[in-house]
């Protein structure tokens, strides 16, 4: 059998799943290459801000999400480990994020595009199309090939784009938890010499989602502790606020940041964790990767509509200079934070760097923007609210 397309998306996350909806609502027609056998998404709460919002909305996947399981936070509350405080407050209408579980923004999706399959080989381009063979013999073929395959990205690896990543020798400790004091749609997190701890408010008054990163033996050993015990050592670090949580089971994730040299090779972009991983201290891997897939989107669009060739080098390449240094210096900012938390000899410079900040509105206004894509040229979904 064979299969041809304007586009073809490999990957079926929450990222492949948003471009694929952009592109159709623009009138592209797109295969989604899927795995025969898809993994279920990691037990993951997504912090989402107001500008990915927006793109899940202009793709009908945040509609799809019950409004019931939807959280919010309007504050975040951080301290360190010497007590200094920072606070952030929504400004405007909308909240600095809303929660979700990461699997309601895996779409239901139309059959028609979905195509499950192992490809073989490696893509070839021949007569400005690119062709991929799949194991059962289906062939396929389109102007573009998008790999949002995720972090270890095959199409990534079979095009011989290389990457550089950071491994920052610790794991996050992943569960829910019942709190005994509601969260009043506050965020809190702890930056502790180890890593920072997170509580991020969920749907229910007295449901956080936490996200405790340490060292990984540290990591390791807090998974393995009987439940009485964790809930004590959380209650220890988060204070009285929410008073002693009752964890449910506890996953555990290892950290490290990555990054594509390059955005693109001949007739293939990369989007979302394929082409970036960052730190989730500060809960923006899915916002940047969502971020990449609208501005890809709105190029292709715009390519089409001018009957031009949506996989140029000359689109890839601009493509490339959108995204790859607005992620980049995301990566960096998330990355020297967490370098600046873990270091005791900073203390006295970090006390006073948190206080000055606290102090500012309006630079703290201006790093909210920031952290949330809504500065930095976004792309127009990103901008505007879903028709
Ligand atoms: C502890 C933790 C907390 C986080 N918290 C946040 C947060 O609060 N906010 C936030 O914005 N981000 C957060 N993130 C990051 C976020 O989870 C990721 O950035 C996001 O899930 C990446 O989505 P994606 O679609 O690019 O990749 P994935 O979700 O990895 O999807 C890739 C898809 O490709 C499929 N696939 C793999 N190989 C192939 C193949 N060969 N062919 C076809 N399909 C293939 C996979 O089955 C999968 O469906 C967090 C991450 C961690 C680890």
């Amino acid at each position: 059998m064979h299969r041809s397309a304007d586009i073809l998306i490999a990957g079926a996350g929450p990222v492949g799943s948003t471009l694929r909806s952009l592109l159709q609502r623009d009138g592209l027609c797109v295969l989604q290459l899927v795995p025969e056998a898809p993994a279920a998404p990691p037990p993951l709460v997504i912090a989402i801000g107001p500008a990915a919002q927006r793109i899940l909305a202009h793709a009908g996947l945040w509609q799809r999400v019950p409004t019931e399981q939807i959280g919010y936070f309007d504050r975040i509350h951080t301290w360190d480990a010497d007590g200094a405080q920072l606070r952030f407050a929504a400004t405007g209408q909308e909240a600095l994020a809303c929660t979700v579980e990461l699997e309601r923004l895996q779409a239901g999706d139309r059959a028609e595009s979905r195509l499950a399959g192992t490809p073989v080989g490696t893509p070839r381009v021949r007569d400005q199309r690119i062709h991929w063979e799949l194991a059962d013999g289906t062939t396929v073929d389109a102007a573009l090939l998008v790999a949002a395959d995720g972090v270890d990205s095959a199409v990534r690896t079979a095009c011989g784009i290389t990457t550089h990543r950071f491994d920052y020798q610790q794991h996050a400790v992943v569960c829910t938890a019942r709190t005994a004091q509601p969260h009043r749609h506050i965020a809190v997190q702890a930056f502790l010499p180890d890593g920072p701890v997170a509580a991020l408010p969920m749907a229910a008054p007295h449901t956080v989602a936490i996200i405790w990163s340490s060292t990984s033996d540290h990591a390791r050993a807090l998974a393995q502790l009987p439940e009485e015990a964790f809930n004590r050592r959380l209650e220890a670090v988060l204070g009285a606020r929410l008073g002693t949580p009752q964890c449910g089971p506890r996953q555990v994730f290892p950290l490290y940041s990555q990054r594509s040299t390059r955005y693109y090779a001949e007739r293939i972009a990369l989007v979302g964790d394929a082409a970036q991983v960052v730190h989730p201290l500060a809960g923006l891997g899915l916002n940047l990767g969502l971020l990449d897939a609208a501005a890809l989107a709105q190029l292709i669009a715009q390519a089409h509509t001018r009957r031009r060739d949506p996989g140029s080098r000359a689109l890839l390449a601009h493509y490339h200079r959108w995204r790859a240094p607005p992620n980049r210096l995301t990566a960096t900012t998330i990355h020297l934070l967490n370098a600046l938390f873990a270091s005791s000899a900073l203390s006295g410079v970090r006390g006073l760097g948190m206080e000055l900040l606290d102090r500012s509105p309006l630079c703290k206004t201006l790093l909210v923007r920031v952290a949330s894509g809504q500065c930095l040229d976004p792309p127009l979904v990103a901008r505007a609210a879903a028709p």
